[in-house]
């Protein structure tokens, strides 16, 4: 049966507030599962199956997927579009609520995201499993493009943001495709892109959760000076926080979004040495 029968059979209503705009197309959910190069042996996180498009396409190829869906009342569309595939875990549960600990320990060893990301609360959720994650071996996820430019943004750009930073640190970023808003059913108002994120250590950072604060701090005040910005966000003085951006070899007066992430990984060395 097709998406939107399954959907207009169960009565399904669209929840604006939770960015429901699903995919039915077969071709295009077939190319995202090898976007992600998904093989036999993986397990999958899924963040919102939705009525379960994608979730079906990913099980044909994965070891096992577990799906996080916020929407209780897609249960009955999930149950028909799933049925008698054995190797799917739905939990109803909003996953910005679940510990990461959680996730991980019911992924049971290293996994991959996959997801159609929710529009409202994309930049949250790929910055705490950037961040969070340990066993997170590569995500892959269709996002607004615009959200998409901002992730391989360079140094200096008005898209470079605390997100590009958590992305570069984390690995890297592919473009995979463009996805047309014809695509989507109800239809947003933007167009969208797959991108994958492959984790590959590059940088080496001996406190990743003062590296956290001082990125946090450096793209907080976006019209402040860096030296500003840094004080405040450690609670440090004015000066304190001048004399570790020049002890990085760069003016007092620059801004934080000019810093790359090995810029910003040096800057924590330099802080840490003076605690
Ligand atoms: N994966 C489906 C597809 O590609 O057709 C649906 C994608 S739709 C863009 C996003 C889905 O995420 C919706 O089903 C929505 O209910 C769900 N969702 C929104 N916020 C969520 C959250 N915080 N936790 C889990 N699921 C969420």
């Amino acid at each position: 049966m097709e998406i939107k029968q399954v959907l207009q059979a169960n009565n399904f209503r669209f929840n604006k507030k939770f960015g429901q705009n699903f995919i039915s197309d077969t071709n295009l959910l077939n190319a995202i599962v090898s976007d992600a190069q998904i093989c036999k042996d993986d397990v999958v996180i899924e963040i919102g199956p939705g009525a379960g498009s994608l979730t079906y396409a990913i099980a044909q190829q994965a070891k096992k997927v577990v799906a996080f869906e916020i929407d209780t009342n897609l249960k009955d569309v999930l149950k028909t579009t799933l049925l008698g595939v054995s190797n799917v875990e739905v939990i109803f549960k909003d996953v910005m609520d679940v510990d990461m600990a959680e996730i991980e320990k019911i992924a049971g060893g290293p996994y991959k995201v996959v997801a159609n990301l929710p529009y409202y609360i994309t930049t949250p959720i790929l910055m705490r499993f950037l961040e969070e994650s340990t066993n997170m071996t590569s995500m892959s996820i269709m996002i607004q493009k615009e959200v998409a430019d901002r992730l391989t943004a360079k140094a200096g750009t008005k898209d470079y943001g605390r997100v590009t930073v958590a992305v570069d640190y984390f690995g890297n970023a592919k473009l995979a495709r463009n996805v047309s808003r014809q695509m989507f059913y109800p239809q947003p108002n933007v167009d969208s892109a797959v991108v994958r994120i492959d984790r590959d250590k590059k940088y080496t950072c001996s406190d990743e959760k003062l590296l956290r604060q001082v990125v946090k701090s450096a793209f907080a005040m976006r019209r402040k000076v860096f030296s500003t910005c840094l004080a405040s966000g450690l609670g440090i003085s004015k000066d304190k926080a001048v004399e570790y951006i020049t002890s990085l070899g760069k003016q007092a007066t620059i801004r934080g979004e000019t810093l790359t992430t090995q810029e910003f990984v040096d800057l924590v060395e330099i802080i840490k040495k003076d605690r």
